[in-house]
Formats: C-alpha cells, sequence, structure tokens
C-alpha cells in the first residue's frame, strides 16, 4: 500500500508542479484559482482565518502567491508533526472577511459558504478547476491503472466540482471514501483531456507514452506464452486429422471405430484449436501426448 501511495504521489506531484507552473493573469482567474485552491483543500475557513496545510511545497507557494497577489501576506511555517507538512495561514481577519466576501463566499449573516458558487465565464471554470486539483487533486501511477480525483470536504461542494467539469464538457462520478467526498473519473482519454485542458500537457503526454508502452507490452506477453506461436501448428495437424475424422464418419461412421480411437475422433471435432496434449488431458485416465498422437495416425490411416 506504501508503494502505491508513493507512487500515486509522485505522478500527482508532477502534475502539480506543472500547474503550479501555469501563468495566471486576469483578476477574474487569480480569485478563482484561488477559490478552487483553498476550497477542497483548505484545512481550515472561518470568516477570520483561511489556513492551509500540505507537505506539497507547489500548493503551498501557489497558496501564497496568490494571497499576495490578493493583498495578502500568508504566514507560513513547517507543521510540528512528523510528515513534514507546511502550514500556510492567512490571518489578518478584517483582510480575511473582505477577500471571502469579494468570493461571494460569505453568507448575509457572516458565515462561510463551501460552495463554489456560479461560475460565469470558462476562464475562471478552469482556474477553478487548476486550483481544485492542486489543493485536493489525485492522479494514480498510470503504470498501475487510471484514476483522476479531487476530493471535498462536503457532498454539495464535490457536486459544484463535478458541475464545472460537466459544464466544460467532462463526466466526473462522485464516491464517499474516508469520509470524504470524491469527484473522480476511470477513462485514461478522459483524464488525458484533463490533464490538456488544465495545462499539464507534459503529464498528459507521459500518461500517453505509459498508455502505448503498455499496450506494446501486453501484445509481446500474449505472444511469449507459446499460445500464439504454436497455435498455427496446431490448426495445420488438426485440420488433417479432421478431414480424415469427416471422412471415416461419412463413410464406415464413427461407431465402426474401436472405443479409444472414437473417443479421441470425437473430442479433436470438438475442440478443434486444442494440442495433442491438451486433448490428452481430456481423456479419462488422461493419456500423454505421444499416445493420442499414436491413436490419431491410427485414424488417419483409416480416413486415408
Ligand atoms: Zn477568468
Amino acid at each position: 500500500m506504501a508503494n502505491t501511495e508513493n507512487s500515486v504521489k509522485s505522478f500527482s506531484r508532477k502534475i502539480k508542479r506543472e500547474l503550479y507552473r501555469v501563468e495566471v493573469r486576469e483578476p477574474c482567474c487569480i480569485k478563482s484559482r484561488f477559490k478552487g485552491l483553498i476550497l477542497p483543500g483548505a484545512a481550515q475557513i472561518t470568516k477570520n482565518e483561511i489556513k492551509v496545510v500540505s507537505d506539497n511545497q507547489d500548493v503551498i507557494g501557489c497558496f501564497v502567491d496568490l494571497s499576495r497577489r490578493l493583498g495578502i501576506e500568508a504566514s507560513v511555517k513547517q507543521s510540528g508533526d512528523k510528515n513534514g507538512k507546511y502550514c500556510a495561514k492567512l490571518c489578518d481577519s478584517v483582510k480575511v472577511a473582505q477577500l471571502l466576501y469579494d468570493l461571494d463566499m460569505l453568507d448575509g449573516e457572516g458565515n462561510v459558504l463551501l460552495r463554489a458558487g456560479k461560475i460565469k465565464r470558462v476562464c475562471c471554470k478552469r482556474e477553478f478547476l487548476r486550483g481544485a486539483f492542486l489543493g485536493a487533486g489525485a492522479v494514480s501511477d498510470p503504470n498501475k491503472n487510471y484514476a483522476l480525483e479531487i476530493s471535498a470536504p462536503n457532498k454539495e461542494l464535490c457536486e459544484d466540482i463535478i458541475r464545472v467539469f460537466s459544464e466544460l464538457g467532462f463526466s466526473l462520478s462522485l464516491t464517499v471514501r474516508k469520509k470524504k467526498y470524491v469527484a473522480y473519473v476511470k477513462n485514461s482519454e478522459v483524464i488525458e483531456d484533463i490533464l490538456a485542458l488544465l495545462g499539464a500537457c507534459s503529464s498528459q503526454m507521459e500518461l500517453i507514452n505509459i498508455k502505448i508502452e503498455k499496450e506494446i507490452r501486453n501484445d509481446a506477453n500474449r505472444n511469449a506464452n507459446g499460445e500464439t506461436s504454436n497455435l498455427s501448428r496446431t490448426i495445420n495437424a488438426s485440420v488433417d486429422q479432421i478431414r480424415a475424422i469427416h471422412k471415416i464418419r461419412d463413410t464406415v461412421g464413427l461407431d465402426s471405430l474401436p472405443d479409444d480411437l472414437r473417443e479421441i475422433a470425437r473430442l479433436r471435432l470438438e475442440y478443434k484449436d486444442y494440442s495433442l496434449t491438451e486433448l490428452g488431458k481430456l481423456l479419462n485416465p488422461p493419456l500423454t501426448k505421444s499416445g493420442v498422437n499414436h491413436r490419431l495416425k491410427k485414424i488417419m490411416k483409416i480416413g486415408m
């Protein structure tokens, strides 16, 4: 399990590094990426404080950069636990309240709304998802399987994320895991397209390459297990035997054969692609390959 988690983390880390480096300029988009980053990914959002905890420096860096561009300085420190996590905080309560208000994250009574709300512009939808992936997204190691997911602390927010994806043409599903709501997709082509949409193009290429390599390896394995290379030989021999058996059946009849030959003739007709070894295993008691061969030769002589 530890290995799987590490490989999930390493591919996800590459993607996040790419996403962090995607330039964001428009004020609408800066807000939207920030909102996407903190909503599912923040450890805590109150009207006085926003706190993000992560062991990923790109995530922390993204939070600090965006906060600064929105006019608030974040304080960062290494959190006390053993996992090497960082904790970045916005503590200026007046500025935090103003920011949350600007982001449509406060209701009339000053309660924090953990919802995406309406995102009108396409540029902002994409930024919202980019932020959400940075904060709470993961893609599994494509060498093992294909899965992209973004988790959220509540069902409504998870549905918001799925809705934004669907507004951009992507269909994700919802599941619940360890008390978190997870928006996910397992189709490799959809994952490729989402990575392209978010701007993780080199991760997208890596996924495509791994997929092709896997397909070639699977084909080679299928050929290397001996079945395919032996199959054509088996079929050629089988055709001659079957022709002889048909001849016997259509002339003197299979009942004219001694029991041991009749038995193998019937099996040959039923299992046309079986090797002699495989045919022998169907007999009771089983017969060796050379035993089967011996009987079939007798049949061929009769049916000549
Ligand atoms: Zn925008």
